[in-house]
Order: C-alpha cells, then sequence, then structure tokens
C-alpha cells in the first residue's frame, strides 16, 4: 500500500485536521499522481456535514486535483511520469451501462465511484485530494495543459466542467440572454463560459460587494436579488438562468424572470428540496432542470478549450492549515472566487 498525508474529517461534527492513511498500490492501469493543488469546492462543505447524506469517515475530501504522475501501470498508455493532469468527480464507473458508452460516466447506471466518500470497485474507501498523492485508473484522469497556471486549472476539474456542461447541452450562446445565478465559484465559471459562448450574462447576486468584480469576468449586467426594483426590471428576460446556489432560496421569484419557455438550470445542492408552484411552470411553458459535473470526454475537452482561449478560474491560494476559514468564508458568500489549496504547504 502506498502510504500518503492528508485532512480528514473524523466525524460530521469535527474540523479538518492531519491524517494519515494508504492507498492501493498502483496497478496495470493505474497512474500515481503527486498532487500539486486541490480546489475547495462546496461540495466538500456539504460532504464532511452529511448535508445530503450520512458520510464515510474519516473523509478526506477534494476533487478538484492538478498533479503530475509520478509512477504508471504497466499497461498504462495515456500517460507517463512527468505529465501534469487532472482528477475531476469521479475515480471509476461500470464502462458497460448505456451512460458509460455515451461518455456520461457521472451518471453511470451502476453509480460512479466518486472521488471521496465512497466505497471503490476494488472494495476500498476512496479519499480525496486534500492530500499529497493519489492513484486512479488512467481512464479516469485528463491531460492538463502546460500553458495555464495549474493551481487556477485546478477549479476547472468540478467548478468548470459542472457549468460548461449545461451551456453546452443547452447551446447556449450567441442571441440568449444567461443569467447567472449566485458569484461563487460554480457561478464565476458559469459567467466565463457565457461570456465565451457568446450570451448576453446577468448575474443575480445576493452581495452588492461583487457588481465590480462581474463585470471584471466579463458579465454585461448585474442584479442585487435583495433590491425589488433592480428583479422587477428583469422580469421575464432571460432564456436560461444558471443556478449555483448552496442553499435554500426561492425558486419561484426566479422563474418569474424567465421568458416564456426558458429554463432554470439546477446545479447548486442545497440540502433542502426546492418548492416549484405549479403555476410559476404552467404562465409561460417553463422548465426547471438540472445537470450534474460531466464525463470524461466533455471534462477532456473543456479543458482543451480553456487552454485555447485562456481560461481558469480566479483563486486565492491557501495553506492547507487555513481550510477551516476558508469553508467559514464560503458559508458566508465570501469566495471570489474560488480557495484552491496549495499542496506543498501540507
Ligand atoms: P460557493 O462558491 O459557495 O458559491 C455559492 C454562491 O451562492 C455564493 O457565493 C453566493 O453568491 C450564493 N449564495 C449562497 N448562499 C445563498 C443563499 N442563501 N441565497 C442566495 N444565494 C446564496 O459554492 P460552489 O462551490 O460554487 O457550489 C455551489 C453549489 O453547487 C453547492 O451546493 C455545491 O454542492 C453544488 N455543486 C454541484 C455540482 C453538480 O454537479 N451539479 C458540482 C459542484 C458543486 P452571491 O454572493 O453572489 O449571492
Ligand atoms: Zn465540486
Amino acid at each position: 500500500m502506498i502510504q500518503t498525508k492528508g485532512y480528514a474529517a473524523q466525524d460530521a461534527q469535527t474540523d479538518l485536521a492531519p491524517w494519515h492513511f494508504e492507498r492501493r498500490d498502483v496497478g496495470p492501469h493505474d497512474v500515481l499522481i503527486d498532487i500539486l493543488f486541490c480546489g475547495v469546492c462546496h461540495t466538500d462543505l456539504h460532504q464532511i456535514r452529511n448535508d445530503w447524506y450520512p458520510g464515510i469517515f474519516p473523509m478526506v475530501p477534494g476533487h478538484e486535483i492538478v498533479g503530475r504522475v509520478v509512477q504508471v501501470g504497466a499497461h498504462v498508455k495515456k500517460f507517463k511520469a512527468g505529465d501534469l493532469t487532472g482528477v475531476g468527480v469521479i475515480v471509476d464507473s461500470c464502462r458497460h451501462c448505456d451512460n458509460c458508452k455515451d461518455g456520461l460516466e457521472q451518471f453511470c447506471l451502476k453509480t460512479a465511484t466518486n472521488t471521496y466518500n465512497a466505497i471503490g470497485r476494488d472494495g476500498l474507501t476512496t479519499y480525496g485530494g486534500y492530500s499529497n498523492n493519489i492513484v486512479v485508473n488512467e481512464d479516469y484522469v485528463l491531460h492538463v495543459s502546460e500553458k495555464l497556471s495549474p493551481a487556477a486549472v485546478a477549479p476547472l476539474l468540478c467548478a468548470g466542467i459542472t457549468t460548461y456542461s449545461p451551456l453546452r447541452y443547452w447551446k447556449i450562446g450567441k442571441g440568449h440572454k444567461l443569467a447567472v445565478l449566485g458569484l461563487g465559484g460554480l457561478g464565476h465559471m458559469a459567467v466565463k463560459f457565457g461570456v465565451a459562448f457568446g450570451a448576453e450574462v446577468t448575474v443575480l447576486s445576493t452581495s452588492e460587494s461583487k457588481r465590480k468584480d462581474a463585470a471584471a469576468l466579463g458579465a454585461h449586467h448585474f442584479v442585487v436579488t435583495s433590491d425589488k426594483e433592480q428583479v422587477t426590471a428583469v422580469t421575464a428576460s432571460f432564456d436560461f438562468i444558471i443556478d449555483t446556489v448552496s442553499a435554500k432560496h426561492d425558486l419561484a421569484l426566479y422563474l418569474s424572470l424567465l421568458k416564456t419557455n426558458g429554463t432554470h438550470i439546477c446545479v447548486g445542492a442545497p440540502s433542502e428540496p426546492y418548492e416549484v408552484p405549479a403555476f410559476s411552470l404552467l404562465a409561460g411553458r417553463k422548465s426547471v432542470a438540472g445537470s450534474g459535473a460531466g464525463g470524461l470526454p466533455e471534462t477532456q475537452e473543456m479543458l482543451d478549450f480553456c487552454a485555447a482561449h485562456n481560461i481558469v478560474s480566479d483563486i486565492e491560494l491557501i495553506a492547507i492549515k487555513d481550510v477551516q476559514a476558508a469553508f467559514d468564508r464560503m458559508v458566508k458568500g465570501d469566495v471570489r472566487y474560488r480557495f484552491v489549496i496549495d499542496m506543498s504547504t501540507l
């Protein structure tokens, strides 16, 4: 077994703290990656707090991983030692179901293996990227361009693909008015991709203090959702809303901001169910939809698109000892716009 150090939550009530654990040896199709950077996703906080379902503890979170290959198994074809790589939200899937065959491994009908807080197909618990190394089957590892800052690429592995994928699926671009609800890790990537695809982008935010940043990210308009006048002014004006909010909020209000036939796309994952009054859907033939991460081929496409268009996340690089303070700021919406852990501080 491979000796690994990381930060783990021992249960849903305690903060992350240093922890030593073991990973499987490098199998014939595995790569061993020395982790350089790992993004801090709001999902990490949901998971260590059991917001969604009871977790597997001790839990090492982290699924926005960038690192260098240090060892490859005998049959590995796609990677060699020294390659810069990424690992996102899944590390395995069944490979045989219709979704896996279609490159939608994240929706594997036999359940994809999450990068952490899961039992892998080898029977071992998976541990995430708040750690110094990881062993992953080569088919679930992505190529990362040397052209971009590896720290700023890390959030692309979750925040990036989770917003890129729905924008591509609904073909959002030129001629569309897109609203991005919540300007955090996912939200700021949705703005960047929406702008890159040619949409007219409005940020809907609770934080007036993010107005300037939204413009710097390329957004064309900014609406503070607590200001009734500003909200009324955008009634029935958007083709799509991409909703990245992590806590309970009023969908009926946002559905009223969609044009006829508009679509509200949920990518945020509050722990409580949404309430959707029938009439907010009927009047105007509106849809509420959802999207989860992205499959391996689309994640590689997104990374290549970012390398070609010089798109990365806006990050605040932190030492791992400060991760709890980063969580506290994230809960307050004080994220500008993704915390990334420098793993050399572990
Ligand atoms: P984040 O960085 O904390 O951003 C969330 C933003 O939502 C905040 O910055 C804030 O923006 C806004 N917000 C927070 N609480 C709010 C409230 N009570 N009412 C209205 N707005 C609020 O989080 P993230 O990492 O982007 O993740 C967002 C959500 O997506 C989480 O639930 C996460 O688990 C989920 N997620 C889903 C997927 C998927 O596959 N679908 C993948 C990754 C993450 P303003 O200050 O602008 O209001
Ligand atoms: Zn995530």
